[in-house]
């Protein structure tokens, strides 16, 4: 037997049942049953009383006997049931599926041991297909019983858990055939891991609470390690084999826009990521770069600066964002910054019209065109550069890997690579799934910004709320009113978000209320932005397509209705479009009376912090990473046993170890880490989701 070894030729399996778990578990070779983990463990060691269960659902042990054993009948269905005691009382098993065999097997009158889950039936507690032990438990039996993942169809065909446990014992019996180290002694010994044979041994048939989280402990770095190690390898790789344009020189349209054109002084992370920036794209090695910063700590400059860099050595530069809206915002902002130094910008979107894309395509081609701003329009294969040497791509959450990947193969050599994102990732995400990419952050605010003062309010404090926005606009400040996408429908939201604007209409009377939604066409989207923006409309009332981007600095208030619905990313989002110039900015949540746990977690969570990171923790909590990063890329971090968000100082621990391994062993050269380099390339060389595409 090896790893290797089909399960059907496993003691006690043969080919049918082989068939079946294959199809159902997706377990198919010797290696696969090892990985196969026991969702808990049933403590034998405790048997428990009939008088003193209280929880359905829970795995017992109990001790006694069967003293009767009945067929009822129900309508069609039979079932088997039999009254069971210990000295406390009595409860019924019962089988639903049962065959005659099965019935003749039943011990009545003996002593026995009997566990299972917990139902209740008929208002009393019974216990559907129990398993049963007649003999006389041994010492050696008080291990903790490992219950595995099964399904009513696997159950139904013998498949129980008794089946598993005999498979996986007869299996563990051959681990020290089976499976070798993969760590070198010296991580052994740090690290005080059980071997491995040991973890293996020990995750299926416990010797007790302690070996078992020693051996989970172990399996956790284990995936956390390779995985991390994966990618500092293929960083490395791609540090010192992938071609890239160097951006040797800070020329003219640098210098002179930072010099006579630049609006403000530059914040000083500000300048220290763009420090970074221009180190990385010195290099003839393409820049893979992640830009993280809280909503309206200033990206869009950085950005616009970067692409000047690219201009100065001769290279066009594309910014992709994820909406008409930002994309159009973008432009608009970057071409007023621009406007005195002659540089070439343009926009394209989905509603570019036919005779502007010609000139785009034109100018692109012949290499007139110096910025191309747009939606992901620019990624469709019709639109060719002369020589494109950066991309940047705003709101990176919002764009798949895949897209990424289509940004490159747009210029021979690979342009240089910025992403931006304001949705701070939880770091234990960023370093698994970002861990290709370096990453700059600028944790600084421009200064004079106030924190914006949040705060929740109910229907009883509507009159108090709208005194609240009438006060502030009579100071000369603009208030948004957001509507949550609450139906599935469009017509649905529309009506709601009518309602909200006729309601505003009633008790602001006397102010200009401008409206924002999704289904608007662009220049009707534009209209509306500008009216607001310009400072003509007091109040905008909205759909959440104002969460990116949208900058108007004069607004101050934001009122968000039925918070509770948002999620906390997109709260945070919104919030972002308050407080971005220098007056005191509010944001006030309004919820109904009822809250559910986790809504009242994300609405306390937003009158507690305006820290980016701290609030996406708390998302990752509540909702998963695979939810964080989207359904395109959630599959990216489906780990076995690590999770990312319990495990946090395990996945940090790791990322800190393979570092350091790799600052003095780059290739895993030295013996001693032999065992490592061959477990990885073994298992994880070529597995590697993106190696595609780096
Ligand atoms: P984000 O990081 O959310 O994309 P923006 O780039 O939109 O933020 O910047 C938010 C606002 O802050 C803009 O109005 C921008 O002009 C302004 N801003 C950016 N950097 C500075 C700075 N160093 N000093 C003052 N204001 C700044
Ligand atoms: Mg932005």
């Amino acid at each position: 037997m090896n790893l290797e070894t089909s399960i059907e030729y496993v003691k006690g399996i043969g080919s049918e049942k082989a068939k079946l778990i294959k199809n159902v578990l997706g377990v198919s070779t010797v290696e696969d049953l090892l990985n196969f983990y026991p969702l808990r463990y049933l403590d034998k060691s405790k048997v428990h009383k009939v008088s003193q269960l209280n929880n359905v659902n829970t795995d017992v042990q109990l001790k006694g006997k069967i003293t009767s054993i009945q067929e009822v009948q129900t309508g069609k269905t039979k079932r088997l049931s039999a009254k069971f005691n210990d000295d406390t009382g009595s409860m019924d098993l019962v089988w639903f599926q049962y065959s005659k065999w099965l019935k003749e097997q039943i011990p009545v009158n003996k002593e026995i041991y009997i566990f299972g889950k917990i139902n209740v039936f008929n208002n009393q507690f019974s216990m559907p297909h129990p398993e049963i032990e007649v003999e006389e438990k041994k010492e050696s039996d008080n291990r903790l019983r490992p219950i595995y993942p099964s399904s009513e169809k696997l159950t139904k065909r013998g498949l129980n858990q008794k089946f598993f446990q005999t498979v996986l014992k007869n299996i563990c019996k051959e681990i020290p055939n089976l499976i070798e180290e993969n760590m070198p002694e010296y991580m052994m010994k740090h690290f005080k891991f059980l071997s491995r044979q040991h973890t293996y041994l020990n995750i299926h048939f416990p010797k007790d609470i302690e070996h078992f989280e020693k051996a989970d402990y172990r399996l956790k770095f284990e995936e956390s390690f390779f995985f991390q190690l994966g990618y500092a390898l293929k960083k490395l790789h791609h540090k010192t084999q992938s071609h890239g344009n160097p951006f040797p020189i800070v020329g003219d349209f640098f210098t002179g826009f930072y010099k006579n054109n630049l609006p403000f002084e530059l914040t000083g992370a500000q300048k220290r990521v763009l420090k970074e920036i221009r180190q990385d794209m010195k290099k003839p090695i393409q820049m893979n770069r992640l830009l993280q910063g809280d909503v309206g700590s200033g990206k869009t400059m950085v950005a616009l600066l970067t692409m000047l860099i690219a201009m100065d050595n001769g290279f066009q530069s594309c910014m992709m964002a994820p909406t008409e809206i930002l994309a159009q915002q973008h432009y608009n902002g970057i071409k007023d910054l621009l406007v005195d130094t002659g540089v070439n910008v343009r926009l394209l979107t989905g509603s570019t019209k036919a005779s502007e894309r010609k000139i785009i395509h034109e100018q692109l081609e012949n290499g007139e065109l110096s910025i191309l701003v747009g939606t992901h329009a620019i990624l469709e294969d019709k639109v060719k550069f002369k020589n494109l040497g950066l991309a940047i791509i705003d709101e990176q959450h919002r764009f798949g890997v895949a897209q990424r990947a289509k940004l490159w193969a747009k210029n021979k050599i690979p342009p240089h690579i910025l992403v931006m994102t304001a949705t701070p990732i939880p770091r234990t995400l960023a370093m698994s799934f970002y861990s290709d990419l370096d990453v700059s952050v600028i944790d600084e605010m421009p200064v004079g910004r106030k924190p914006i003062i949040t705060a929740h309010r109910r229907e009883k404090d509507r009159a108090y709320v709208y005194n609240f926005c009438r006060e502030e606009i009579q100071k000369g400040r603009q208030v948004y009113f957001v509507y949550p996408l609450i139906e599935e429908s469009e017509t649905l939201d529309y009506k709601n978000l009518m309602v909200g604007l006729e309601n505003v209409m009633d008790n602001f009377p006397k102010y200009n209320i401008t409206m924002l939604h999704g289904k608007m066409k662009p220049d009707e989207k534009d209209a509306a932005m500008s009216y607001f923006a310009s400072g003509k409309a007091e109040i905008m009332v909205a759909t959440t397509v104002i969460e990116v981007g949208v900058n108007v600095p004069n607004a101050s208030v934001m009122v968000i209705e039925s918070a509770e619905r948002f999620g906390l990313s997109q709260l945070h989002q919104l919030r972002g479009r308050v407080g971005r110039g220098a007056e005191q900015s509010y944001c006030i949540l309004m919820t109904s009376d009822k809250l559910s746990s986790d809504s009242r977690t994300r609405i306390k969570t937003m009158t507690e912090t305006n820290d980016g990171f701290k609030i996406s923790e708390v998302d990752m909590k509540l909702r998963g990473p695979g939810d964080i990063l989207g359904t395109q890329q959630s599959g990216v971090v489906d780990f076995k046993r690590l999770d990312l968000v319990e495990d946090a100082q395990i996945i940090k621990l790791t990322k800190k170890t393979v570092d350091k391994i790799l600052e003095t062993d780059p290739l895993l050269a030295r013996s001693d880490n032999l065992l490592i380099k061959n477990y990885y390339l073994k298992y994880y060389r070529g597995k590697n989701k993106w190696s595609k595409i780096s």
